[in-house]
C-alpha cells in the first residue's frame, strides 16, 4: 500500500515550552509513535532514569560515539553535548513507526538538511513570561541553569520560522490536537503516497 516507512518528526522549542509534556500526551494516544532517546553528557535531573529519559554518558563516550558515526546529529547546548543515536531511529522508521526527535535548533537544522522528508515542528510558549514561569515551576534546574536556558530561549524562538510548523502550547489539549493534525496531514502528502495509485488501480 502507501509508503510503509514511518514519519521522521523533528520537535524543537525552548526549554520549558512543554515539549516533554506534549510528547507524553501524544504517546498516550498513539501507539505507532516512538521518541528517540538521546545521548547526553548532562547530569541526570531528579527523577530522570538512564535509558528512559536519556542515555547519560561521559564526554569520552560521547566522542567515541561521534567517531563511530553512531549519531544522526549532535550539538552542544548550555555547556553539554546532546546527540541522536542513529541505529534505533533507522530501525523504527523501517518498521513503519513514526519517530520523534526532540532536539534543539542546531541539531534540528542538521537533520532538516540530511533528511528533507522529515517534518519539523516548533513548540512555542504563549509568551516569554509564561515560559519563565514554567521553567521555574518545573524546579528541576538550578538558578544558573534556568538563566542559561532563558538566555538561549530568545535566540531559539527567533528561529521558529525555519520549521515547517509552529504550534503554541497554551492549553495542553489544544497543542496536542494541533500536533496530531499536523502529523495526520503530513501522512496524506502526495509525495509520501509511494505506489498508492497503482495499488488502487491494480484490479481494474
Ligand atoms: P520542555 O520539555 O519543553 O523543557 P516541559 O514539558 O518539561 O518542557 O514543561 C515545562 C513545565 O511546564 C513543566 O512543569 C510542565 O508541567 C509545564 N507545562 C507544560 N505544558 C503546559 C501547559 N500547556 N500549561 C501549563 N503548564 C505546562
Ligand atoms: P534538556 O537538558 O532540557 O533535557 O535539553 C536541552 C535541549 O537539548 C532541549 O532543547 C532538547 O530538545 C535538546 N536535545 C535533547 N536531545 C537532543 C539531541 O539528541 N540532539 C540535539 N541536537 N538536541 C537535543
Amino acid at each position: 500500500m502507501n509508503n510503509s516507512k514511518g514519519l521522521l518528526i523533528i520537535l524543537s522549542g525552548p526549554s520549558g515550552a512543554g515539549k516533554d509534556t506534549v510528547l507524553k500526551e501524544l504517546l498516550a494516544h498513539n501507539d505507532k509513535v516512538r521518541v528517540s532517546i538521546s545521548a547526553t553528557t548532562r547530569q541526570p535531573r531528579q527523577g530522570e532514569e538512564n535509558g528512559r529519559d536519556y542515555h547519560f554518558i561521559s564526554r569520552e563516550q560521547f566522542e567515541t560515539l561521534i567517531q563511530r558515526d553512531g549519531v544522526l546529529e549532535y550539538a552542544e547546548y548550555c555547556g553539554n553535548f546532546y546527540g541522536t543515536p542513529r541505529a534505533q531511529v533507522e530501525a523504527w522508521l523501517d518498521e513503519g513507526l513514526d519517530v520523534v526527535l526532540e532536539i534543539e535548533v542546531q541539531g534540528a537544522k542538521k537533520v532538516m538538511a540530511k533528511c528533507p522528508e522529515a517534518v519539523s515542528v516548533f513548540i512555542l510558549p504563549p509568551s516569554f513570561a509564561v515560559l519563565e514561569k514554567r521553567l521555574r515551576r518545573r524546579a528541576t534546574d538550578s538558578e544558573e541553569a534556568v538563566q542559561k536556558r532563558l538566555a538561549a530561549a530568545r535566540g531559539e524562538i527567533l528561529q521558529a520560522a525555519d520549521y515547517d510548523y509552529m504550534v503554541v502550547n497554551d492549553a495542553l489539549e489544544d497543542c496536542v490536537s494541533d500536533l496530531e493534525a499536523v502529523l495526520q496531514g503530513e501522512k496524506c502528502r502526495s509525495a509520501r503516497a509511494g505506489n498508492l495509485i497503482e495499488e488502487v488501480l491494480k484490479n481494474e
